[in-house]
């Protein structure tokens, strides 16, 4: 009789793994401890403010919630046993159009319909076993929260960083009523109601002034931010250096001696500049239009009128545009250029007019090739002479370009001759050097009732009152308790009597309410100040606590935010930071953008592809620790990938292996059985050997935590477990080597797999006698630098024999391993992307050949 045999019979049973019993009893414990309540105004140990970006409640929480949520979890969970003072709140973005959508269908007040997803939503977020402290919970749709949206407007007004000025929105001519993007449908740009070609209509709205940080924006001294973001928002924000150049109406023009300015980054082409473009809505243009251009210009501009901006800087769709019959004076060479609109040019960037150079510029190459405008090479490389008939625009950059064809200036080397051609027409006021933004203010106006109210009054009694900001004692201005859609949409405030009517708070005369709302991104501009202190009444947030727990330590969320809430919220800090309000001018100290999951057939999850993966349908299935490592162990956070139906019974095999080894150390596993004659032969060596593995994998998993190296730290717990089924059922197990390996491993597995890691330990306490405490209540331990120091050998890793990546490997490590490294390395991933593996050769010792053959 062997001795497993002996003691797999005295054993007691493992009792089965059953997620769905341990799952749900844990997290009501939990909250019933309050585990995860931090003391904001605990100062003994250090801060950690973990955020995660806050989701709209949509009513559903997908799969990709699970994949940027429950990694944060690890992250706080990892944090706090570090000896933190962690900080995870969760909220709710509440305002949007769905809410309205259902409301215009259904009746129901769009408030309604949200609070009832958010509880919906509550539940499916609990189901992740995540360390939220659910006190902190902020949902923005609370007059508790927007009455601070108001504030910050108020403030802002003071400050000039709010104002009103005309701006196109997007409207339905049949329905007379605003459209939000979301609901001009389709590339004919029609009403979402009625199928109605929509256009663009000026109204008054409020803005506010982003450009005051422009310059500002560009730079990151304190944040730590992804590269793909920081250029998103460079290029964004699009500062460009150049010159503004005055070009005046000719004079024998209808609007003779008016000037138009525009602005370039190439001054030195100014003598190729012949012919201009003014957007369509340029406000010169009717005074400039000559009678027989008339009709043509007035279709030109309602056409327009008809297209998105992003239409209209396509860049592969044929240039349109017709001339006004007017004509401009170059000022450096005193050339009479006509005046033409274009849809390509657009009023909100620069000044809304250019200075056409077409022999070098694309857009004005391709622009007058189509309607015979002339064009005239100026910049040239060095020895080479102008070229009379260009095939294409010239915008090679060599290091020797000089002006040609550009009269005193020829022979000048351009970046020279662009700055002489400026001073010169400086001279005469014609001409300075400027640098302007593609970035433009953030317009926060919606033509909605669903958002927060704009605290202003226009006063009907005084014109001299004009328009009034409510004084802040006044707030909240409330919504309505109902809002009567007319089924065409539109903003029922317009029609809302008890709310228009008011008085004004300056002169007591009658006064009607601003009937626009605030965008939600400016709820989201500040809303991880609030879960600070999220009922605060006399304040927006606690000061005291910002100064403690700002800027935030990590931030995770999608990249698809970039350019808006990522930017908005950078602007609030500095905003806020000028006003003394808080101590930082970056709100994240850090951030990182995970991936996306797609279904697995690659492609986008959506509900029309049918290739959603239903999170609630999972975690029955599987409990919610798999689903978690499942995500985790998929690929590089940052990077994401296709849902796999295989890999998900791979990571739930792994926690039930990992379960019978705790349970079970002495049962017998059928596996590598000369493995484990190894280990009967030593069983004091092959205990000695599991510690050092333990150990070794414990350094590794405390890298890959700082680095959220989510797939590699899974694969090297999956080593250890192989190792621990090594070991299983032979003496080794009874060592107290196994028992420190069982300790660590669910350390190690507490911050990913909080539910099983929890259950294990309890059940190892009471076999133990000892008291109850919880797994996420221990330190994180720490790996003895002797047991990791380990032999390690070179490994060269060929892929179709052509040597691609040498890996240090223990010399001990198993094929398998090795292999799996190999082959999750980024340089053997790039060879392998694309093809298929026939079969890999492993000489022991000497070297790895991945053999690969075209995929399909
Ligand atoms: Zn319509
Ligand atoms: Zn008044």
């Amino acid at each position: 009789m062997t001795s497993s045999a002996r003691t797999a019979r005295n054993a007691p049973a493992a009792p089965p793994y059953e997620p769905n019993e341990i799952e749900p009893k844990w997290q009501a414990r939990w909250a019933e401890m309050r585990l995860y309540e931090t003391d904001l105004d605990d100062h003994s140990r250090p801060p950690f403010y973990m955020l995660t970006m806050y989701d709209y409640p949509s009513g559903d929480l997908h799969i990709g919630h699970w994949f940027v949520k429950t990694p944060s979890d690890a992250i706080s969970r990892y944090r706090r046993m570090n000896g933190y003072n962690v900080f995870f709140p969760v909220g709710f973005d509440a305002f949007g159009l769905p809410a309205e959508n259902a409301a215009i269908k259904s009746g129901v007040h769009p408030r309604e319909w949200t609070l009832k997803n958010i509880a919906t939503m509550r539940r499916q977020l609990k189901s992740m076993g995540a360390s939220w402290d659910w006190t902190a919970e902020v949902v923005t749709c609370e007059p508790e929260y927007y009455r601070w949206n108001q504030w910050f407007f108020l403030k802002f007004l003071e400050r000039d960083l709010a104002y009103r000025q005309m701006a196109p929105v997007d409207w339905c001519p049949k329905d007379q009523v605003v459209l939000a993007r979301e609901q001009v449908e389709g590339a004919n740009r029609v009403c979402w109601r009625c199928g109605t070609p929509v256009i663009k209509r000026d109204l008054e709205q409020w803005f506010f002034r982003t450009t005051a940080y422009a310059d500002e924006l560009l730079t990151y001294p304190d944040a730590d931010f992804p590269e793909p973001i920081r250029v998103m928002q460079t290029n964004w924000i699009g500062r460009s250096e150049g010159a503004e150049v005055a070009f005046t109406v000719a004079p024998d023009e209808a609007a003779a001696g008016e000037q138009i300015t525009v602005f370039t980054t190439r001054p030195d082409t100014l003598f190729g500049a012949t012919f201009m473009v003014l957007a369509p809505e340029h406000p010169l243009v009717d005074a400039l239009t000559h009678p027989a251009h008339r009709a043509e210009v007035d279709d030109y501009r309602y056409q327009t009128r008809r297209k998105s901006e992003i239409d209209r800087l396509s860049t592969d769709r044929e240039k349109t545009g017709v001339a006004l019959g007017a004509h401009a004076i170059n000022p450096v060479n005193g050339e009479r250029i006509p005046i033409w609109i274009a849809d390509y040019v657009l009023l909100g960037y620069g000044t809304g007019a250019i200075m056409a150079v077409p022999a070098h510029d694309e857009r004005d190459f391709e622009f007058a090739q189509r309607f015979g405008l002339s064009i005239r090479q100026v910049i040239a490389p060095l020895g080479f002479a102008a070229d009379q008939a260009l095939a294409e625009a010239y915008v090679a950059h060599t290091q020797d370009e000089v002006l040609v064809n550009s009269g005193e200036f020829s022979g000048m080397p351009a970046p020279d001759g662009g700055r002489a051609i400026v001073a010169r027409l400086g001279q005469d006021g014609q001409a300075r050097a400027a640098v302007t933004y593609r970035l433009r203010d953030w317009l926060v106006s919606r033509q909605r009732p669903w958002g927060t109210p704009i605290p202003v009054v226009y006063c009907e009694a005084d014109p001299s009152c004009g328009i009034v900001p409510i004084p802040e004692d006044q707030l909240p201005v409330l919504m309505p308790e109902r809002f009567d859609y007319r089924p065409e949409g539109g903003n029922p405030l317009e029609d809302d009597e008890a709310f228009l009517r008011t008085t004004c708070p300056r002169c007591g005369g009658p006064g009607r309410r601003e009937t626009d709302t605030l965008d939600t991104f400016v709820d989201s501009a500040w809303y991880w100040w609030r879960y600070l202190s999220p009922h605060k009444e006399d304040g927006p947030f606690d000061t005291e606590r910002e100064r403690t727990w700002c800027p935030v330590a990590q931030y995770t969320g999608g990249a698809e935010h970039a350019v808006l809430h990522l930017l908005y919220g950078r602007f609030f800090t500095k905003a806020l930071n000028d006003m003394g309000m808080v101590r930082e001018r970056e709100p994240w100290l850090r951030l990182f953008n995970q991936g996306q999951i797609l279904g697995a057939d690659g492609e986008r999850m959506s509900k029309s592809r049918g290739n959603v993966q239903d999170p609630d349908e999972l975690v029955a299935r599987y409990g919610a620790d798999t689903v978690r490592l499942f995500l985790m162990f998929m690929g590089p956070w940052d990077q994401g990938g296709p849902w796999s139906p295989t890999g998900i019974e791979g990571v739930n095999r792994f926690l039930r292996r990992v379960w019978t080894a705790v349970l079970d150390p002495h049962g017998v596993e059928s596996g590598d059985a000369k493995a484990r004659a190894a280990v009967k032969k030593a069983p004091d060596a092959a205990a000695e050997d599991l510690l050092r593995h333990a150990h070794r994998t414990l350094a590794k998993v405390t890298d890959d935590h700082a680095g959220f190296r989510w797939n590699t730290m899974i694969a090297a717990l999956m080593e250890l477990t192989n190792h621990l089924y090594r070991v299983r059922g032979t003496d080794a197990a009874r060592s107290a080597a196994w028992n420190e390996t069982i300790r660590l491993l669910l350390l190690m597995l507490a911050p990913i797999a909080p539910h099983m890691s929890e259950e294990l330990w309890a059940l190892r306490l009471a076999e133990a006698g000892e008291a109850w405490t919880s797994i996420h209540t221990q330190a994180w331990p720490a790996f003895s630098p002797e047991l990791v120091a380990e032999d390690e050998i070179e490994l060269p890793i060929q892929v179709n024999g052509k040597l691609r990546e040498v890996l240090r490997v223990p010399a001990d490590l198993p094929q398998a391993d090795i292999e799996q490294r190999a082959m999750a390395r980024d340089k053997i991933q790039a060879q392998l992307a694309g093809h298929q593996i026939v079969r890999v050769i492993h000489v022991p010792g000497r070297l790895v050949n991945i053999v690969t053959g075209k995929e399909g």
